[in-house]
């Protein structure tokens, strides 16, 4: 069975993890979004790429929640020290990564193919495709300004609240090799529990790609990334209740209206699914470990 799923950083991976011991990984292609990458002391950083190989590779850090395990710092001292900008905190191992990216980017070759690259080296099996070779990047518009997306989430600790989402570059990006190739073969397409604004919607803000899943004969099921109204972590919650007006699984289903068919969402918003246009699905959602992983993705299979 193909499945082809799209999907943010944290929360995507965590999700993916899950799915890769119910999904065989040759058959699963993921698009990720690229709207939060970020030049930082002259590297590419694609964070939420760089989430999702780390993750199931076996090389992320749990406790921290991003980035590499056993990390160190030393690079980034060292360029602080010499006057270099250190509010994006990156790693030495994570740097290695970084280097070798920017080095193919610098050199003409595309991101997917970088991309492709990285998946092969890192001993995996999956397709992890950027949703757009293109420079595509997420902007907020809040009372304070608008800032670029690292800067708003990071520097300021995502602390102004957001009127406008754009995704600037979107109008004329096009989707990855096989992208939409992959959405239309698809046996089931999911909607990871990514934050729908700043992980999802670069992704269908590639006009192609929305297309592609519009017209795609196969079930598209979203998870929701809100237990109880909240989210697990970061701004997801408060972007809800004041862009689509509310945390239920209906506000969560209204940012992909039209698109999926089903929504996997959490007992403890089980109560709150009488104005919810598709179908519930009502399981445990929190991934705390790999059984509950497993079981969130067994869950949504069956869906
Ligand atoms: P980012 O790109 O690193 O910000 O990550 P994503 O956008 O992929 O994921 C962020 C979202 O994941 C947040 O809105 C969280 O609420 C959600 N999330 C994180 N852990 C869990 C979990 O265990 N269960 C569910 N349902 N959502 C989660
Ligand atoms: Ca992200």
């Amino acid at each position: 069975m193909k499945v082809t799923v799209l999907s943010g950083g944290v929360g995507g991976a965590r999700f993916l993890r899950g799915l890769v011991d119910v999904v065989d990984p040759a058959e699963l292609t993921v698009i990720g979004n690229v709207g939060d990458d970020v030049e930082i002391l002259g590297l590419h950083v694609s964070p939420d790429l760089d989430s999702i190989l780390y993750a199931l590779a076996g090389l992320s850090d749990e406790e921290r929640g991003w980035g590499r395990a056993c990390e160190s710092w030393d690079a980034l001292e060292s360029a602080v020290a010499f006057g270099g900008a250190g509010w994006f905190r990156l790693g030495d191992r994570d740097i290695g990564l970084h280097l070798v990216r920017t080095k193919l980017l610098r050199g003409g070759t595309p991101l997917s193919a970088v991309t492709a690259q990285l998946v092969e080296r890192a001993g995996l099996a999956l397709t992890l495709l950027p949703a757009t070779d293109d420079e595509l990047r997420t902007w907020l518009d809040t009372a304070a300004g608008s800032f670029p997306f690292q800067e708003w989430f990071v520097a300021r600790g995502h602390r102004d609240e957001v009127d406008v989402v754009r995704y600037v570059g979107a109008d004329t990006a096009a989707p990855s090799p096989g992208a939409v190739e992959a959405l239309r073969e698809a046996d089931l397409i999911l909607i990871a529990p990514s934050n729908p604004y700043v992980s999802i919607g670069p992704i269908l803000a590639v006009a192609n790609l929305e297309a592609a899943l519009r017209s795609s004969t196969a079930p598209v099921v979203a998870v929701s990334p809100l237990i109880g109204g909240r989210a697990v972590k970061g701004p997801a919650d408060r972007m809800l209740a004041r862009l689509a007006g509310g945390t239920s699984p209906a506000h969560v289903a209204s940012c992909y209206a039209g698109l999926i068919d089903a929504l996997v969402l959490d007992e403890a918003d089980a109560h709150d699914v009488e104005n919810l246009a598709v179908r519930p699905v009502v399981t445990k959602t929190l991934m705390s470990d790999a059984d509950a992983r497993r079981r969130l993705a067994e869950a949504v299979l069956a869906a």
